[in-house]
């Protein structure tokens, strides 16, 4: 089967400062992979460029066979890709129910302000969103939570409902940045069953950040890794443990992220 995703020879430069370098990564229709590397690596920049935050200077991404460089967020969304943030981004004030319809608006042909405000009253596509954002608050935990306001909830629980919001867009290909991120390990062990409930159940491929080696080595089938924008190795998780590039790579920066979360296998 043809990859979901083809990046090729993507770069992005700030000023002087190559973020990310002539990087090429293949990711399998129904698959679950992490790109990780040292902070500063250019994952981040990487997603940004793939959702169309920012435009690459050169280089393809291929989704399902369109090229994505030079879409705008919304029309790479619309394509089929979701996201969510390093820091979660919520609309705070909102509820959660209205957090997740949100994110159904790249597939609705009435406006986003006519379906959070009923202006006129429901339509039966309105009503719909609604149905479909509470179900997605349900395959996230959060069955009964929908009217609270989403600045309430405990962090682990916002993270969720950036899940949901991601979800309500009918993504094929779902990127969580650092999802787990100030989690503790209870919520962090939910997050990984969550994270295998949306491929296994949904059938949506993921690709995550992420920091915390337990996690990554947990549930990825697929490791890309970077290091200085450019990418230095790819392959399983026993591969990529095994990998003296990689190891050096994250023993150079004794005071990253990574070396700090005490992972034994790679540090
Ligand atoms: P972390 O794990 O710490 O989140 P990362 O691997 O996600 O790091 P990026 O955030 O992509 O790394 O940053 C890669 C490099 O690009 C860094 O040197 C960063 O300072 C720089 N960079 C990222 N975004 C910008 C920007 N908008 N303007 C200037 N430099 C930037």
């Amino acid at each position: 089967m043809a990859p979901i995703l083809e990046v090729k020879n993507l770069s992005k430069s700030f000023g002087g400062i190559r973020a990310v370098r002539d990087v090429s990564i293949s990711i399998e229709r129904g698959s679950m992979s992490s790109i990780i590397g040292p902070n500063g690596a250019g994952k981040t920049t990487l997603f940004n460029l793939l959702t169309g935050i920012y435009k690459a200077d050169t280089g393809e991404i291929l989704f399902d066979g369109k090229n994505l460089v030079g879409k705008r967020p919304d029309q790479v969304n619309a394509a089929g890709v979701a996201r969510t943030f390093q820091n979660i981004r919520l609309f705070h004030n909102m509820s959660v129910l209205e957090n997740v319809m949100v994110g159904a608006h790249s597939r609705l042909k009435v406006s986003l302000w006519r379906t959070l405000f009923h202006v006129g009253g429901f339509n039966e596509q309105e009503v719909a969103v609604r149905e479909k954002a509470l179900n997605l608050l349900k395959f996230v935990g959060l069955a009964g939570k929908g009217d609270e306001l989403s600045r309430n909830l405990p962090y682990g629980d916002q993270r969720r409902v950036e899940i949901a919001r991601a979800l309500a867009s009918d993504p094929k290909l779902i990127l969580f940045d650092e999802p787990t991120a100030g989690m503790n390990p209870n919520e962090t062990q939910d997050a990984i069953g969550l994270f295998r409930r949306v491929r296994e159940e949904l059938g949506v491929t993921v690709v995550l950040i992420e920091h915390d080696m337990r996690v990554v080595m947990n549930i990825s089938e697929h490791i890309d890794v970077l290091d200085y924008g450019a990418k230095i190795a790819e392959g399983t998780p026993d591969e990529i443990r095994a990998n003296p590039r990689v190891i050096e790579a994250y023993l150079g920066r004794r005071h990253s992220k990574v070396d700090e979360s005490a992972n034994p296998e790679v540090a």
